[in-house]
């Protein structure tokens, strides 16, 4: 029985969190592949060591002194190996680090060695190889993940060692510089390794009991996800459940591997199963709701739209060649939405605008912007009546006007869109009616 076990950032926070780690480590002869985080928050108001280098660099690319926070990452770190009275010495590397810095090597080479470091620390206090991401994790030319080559030489290299260490979050480019995927990504560093050797299953130890069905942020004490399919998952992920990266589930969904989710801080607590598929029946009617803020929307009008051969076509094609792509697409018979992040839309707005106005002659072209998109994900959901009207008495109840409804076409979903500042409201209501009330 082989496992790969991914430690997010909290859980090696600190050297408290490390010798908990160690000891969920070893408590297993299975668990042999470890993949780190970089140090995260050890209390609230805390800074990740990830976000405390990026601000770094970019103190370093401007030419400014930046002494005083590069003193900072390495107290973190110097911190964690006297507090477990380790014998290594990282001075040398944050020697190379800060060079580095001076010399401008990225952003991502950057944020990288948080992962690095920690991976250092962490072989050491466990006694295991450590494998540098960037000899085994490869990017192509475009900076796409070049799953191929990586599963060569990440099988491999890890062929007959019984434990290595290998940090998240980065690998290389064909060049040799550094390329680390987008946040949250030492997750689907774990699930690399556990395709590479083939793994058994995939544990992701975090700092929930699972996967909640809801933001712990936004209700107090979710009820945790027993078990759950890698595409409600995605569509959970997708939509903000950031608990575990939405990319994450390719390389072992392809091999078939399950993911189990586990709490450092109550490793007994059962977790999350992320699997296939599953004959098990939800708690609830629904497995979990997300959402996320951020949203503009761009409503067209136009008379007899709906005969106009190829309207679609001529609006997507705008949003299309200025590089922003759209999340959701609700129409009517002489109206249209598109649903976009404002953070893509936000530099090209005039541009789409006078794109529209020029491919497609719309009589009218409204923007709205401050929307909150909210995901009610669950497999459960087809075989339920009437699942939408509950919703949408729930948010009744609770004055939330609805903007929009999109039913994803695998009735695995349904898409709300409300007011930025009625989200919180709206996820309280649905959680509400589903799971304390399992309506
Ligand atoms: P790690 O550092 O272990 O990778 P993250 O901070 O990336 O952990 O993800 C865990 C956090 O995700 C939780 O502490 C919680 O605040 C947030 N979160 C958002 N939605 C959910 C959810 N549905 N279930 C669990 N956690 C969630
Ligand atoms: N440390 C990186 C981040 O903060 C990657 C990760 O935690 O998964 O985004
Ligand atoms: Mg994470």
């Amino acid at each position: 029985m082989t496992k790969v076990v991914k430690f997010g950032g909290s859980s090696l926070a600190s050297a408290e969190q490390f010798k908990k780690v160690k000891d969920i480590i070893t408590a297993e002869d299975s668990r042999r592949f470890v993949v780190p985080s970089a140090p995260g928050k050890r209390f609230s108001a805390d800074t990740k060591v990830t976000d405390m280098l990026y601000g770094c660099y970019d103190l370093a690319a401007k030419g400014k002194d930046f002494t005083k926070e590069f003193e900072a990452i390495k107290e973190r770190y110097n911190g964690i190996i006297n507090d477990l009275g380790l014998d290594i010495n990282l001075d040398n590397e944050f020697d190379v680090i800060k060079a580095c810095f001076i010399g401008k090597a990225g952003r991502d080479y950057a944020a990288s060695r948080g992962e690095f470091l920690n991976g250092m620390v962490l072989a050491n206090y466990l006694g295991y190889n450590f494998i540098d991401a960037a000899d085994v994790i490869f990017f192509d030319d475009r900076g796409q993940f070049d799953a191929k080559r990586t599963n060569k030489v990440l099988s491999e290299r890890l062929e007959g060692l019984e434990n290595a260490v290998v940090p998240g979050f980065y690998g290389s480019m064909p060049n040799d510089t550094i390329k680390t995927f987008s946040r949250g990504g030492s997750d689907i560093t774990g699930s690399i390794v556990a395709a590479a050797v083939n793994a058994d299953l995939y544990e992701n130890w975090t700092d929930t009991s699972g996967f909640l069905t809801t933001d712990p942020r936004i209700v107090k004490d979710p009820a945790p996800i027993t078990t759950i399919t890698y595409k409600e998952l995605r569509e959970l992920s997708y939509m903000g459940a950031s608990v575990f990266h939405e990319d994450a589930i390719f390389p072992v969904r392809k091999a078939g591997i399950a993911i189990n989710i586990k709490n450092t801080n109550d490793p007994e607590a059962p977790g999350t199963l992320i699997v296939e598929s599953t004959s098990q029946k939800p708690a609830f009617t629904i497995t979990g709701i997300a959402g996320k803020k951020g949203f503009t929307v761009i409503n067209i009008e136009k008379d007899m739209m709906n005969a106009e051969l190829g309207f679609g076509r001529r609006v997507l094609e705008v949003f299309e060649k200025n590089g922003v792509s759209f999340e959701h697409m609700p129409s009517g018979i002489d109206t249209m939405s598109v649903i976009v992040t404002q953070e893509e839309f936000a530099d090209k707005e005039q541009e789409i605008l006078a794109g529209l106005h020029r491919n497609c002659h719309p009589d009218m072209i409204e923007i709205e912007t401050d929307l909150a998109l909210i995901a009610v994900v669950g497999r459960a959901m087809k075989a339920n009546r009437g699942t939408a009207g509950r919703i949408f008495s729930a948010l009744a109840h609770a004055h939330v006007n609805v903007k929009m409804i999109d039913q994803g076409s695998s009735e695995l979903n349904v898409i709300i869109g409300v007011s930025e500042s009625d989200f919180e409201t709206a996820v309280k209501s649905i959680y509400d009616i589903f799971v304390e009330t399992k309506l």
